[in-house]
């Protein structure tokens, strides 16, 4: 067997075009656009390289956009200042703070400050709680876009063993809620458990968010399994000064054999962020512009 690659190019730009596409029918009937902030603190090249395909992504699909860069030395009051500027202007629909922030400062204050009503990543508390009580608002973007992808490929979820390899905040712990909010059995794997292998083994949805480079192979994989590589690694560079290849966290080589389906890097799951980046802030938009109209 040979895995079909799932093109999250492909769907990324279709979704990124019916955004634009209701973008372009609302301004034609004279409504503003949606709008997203963006605050980048420091000069992080893999966050400035996010934030400048997010940005490019908005003026395509026809939103207003603000960009705040600030330097990695701003301090939390600046960062939070900033914050509540993007709060208060009715322009802005969505806000986004490219994460991780510099040393020092604490994310989870700078994420609570967000108005849970403009948060485009959907990692707001009161947001994520929504999604615990199965409620879901507004969706964390990663996570949100594998379902996407999922739906798309027809992949079939309810009653399914599906494993999450990684429980951070922004991916594993949200994306095990998404999977149990469609009735999979999911279970959660971390740094501690023991004999990962023999776990994912059993997924027929293997998702995996760790951030270590081929860390699943083959032979822990199900024949015809779903798997999901979120992973984005650099590898050391061929060359003094040259630039290292980007993998995922499955070991492609070993795995495509295998699966049934997968997700290649690149090209896989990261465009569909920068996509459900759009459609959460066309969403907090319409959600936004309903909740004036009847208050
Ligand atoms: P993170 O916050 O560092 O979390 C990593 C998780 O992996 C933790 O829960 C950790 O367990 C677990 N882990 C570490 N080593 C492990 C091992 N040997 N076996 C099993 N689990 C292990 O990372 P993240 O922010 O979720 O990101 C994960 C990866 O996804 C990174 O490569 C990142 O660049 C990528 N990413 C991609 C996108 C995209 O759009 N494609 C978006 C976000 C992130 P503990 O909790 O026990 O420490």
């Amino acid at each position: 067997m040979t895995a079909k690659l799932i093109d999250g190019r492909g769907l990324g730009l279709r979704v990124r075009q019916q955004v634009a596409a209701e973008v372009a029918a609302r301004t034609a009937r004279g409504q503003p656009p949606p709008g997203l902030g963006v605050v980048l603190v420091g000069e992080d090249p893999a966050s400035t390289t996010y934030v400048r395909l997010k940005t490019a992504a908005c003026a395509e699909a026809g939103f207003y956009s603000i960009q705040r860069n600030m330097p990695a030395t701003a301090s939390q009051e600046e960062i939070l200042a900033e914050v509540e500027a993007l709060n208060r202007d009715p322009a802005i629909h969505g806000i986004l703070v490219q994460l991780p922030l510099p040393a020092g400062i604490d994310e989870e204050a700078v994420t609570r400050a967000i108005d849970p009503a403009k948060d485009a990543d959907g990692l707001h508390p009161e947001n994520v709680a929504a999604l615990a009580m199965g409620q879901p608002q507004v969706l964390p973007c990663t996570p949100a876009g594998v379902m996407e992808m999922l739906h798309d490929e027809g992949v079939a979820i309810s009653g399914r063993e599906a494993v999450v390899v990684g429980r951070s905040n922004i991916v594993g712990r949200p994306m095990a809620r998404l999977l149990l909010q469609e009735d999979a059995t999911v279970t959660v794997c971390h740094s501690r458990t023991a004999d990962l292998g023999a776990i994912t083994r059993r997924a027929d949805i293997l998702v995996v968010a760790v951030g270590r480079p081929q860390l699943i192979t083959g032979d822990m994989v199900k024949p015809g399994a779903t798997v999901i590589d979120v992973g984005m690694n650099r590898l050391p560079p061929a060359e003094p000064g040259g630039r290292g290849k980007l993998v995922g966290d499955v070991d492609r080589d070993s795995v495509e054999p295998v699966a049934g389906l997968l997700t290649p890097v690149p090209g896989g799951v990261g465009p569909m962020t920068i996509a459900m980046l759009l459609r959460n802030t066309l969403l907090l938009r319409n959600t936004l512009k309903a909740a004036q109209v009847t208050s």
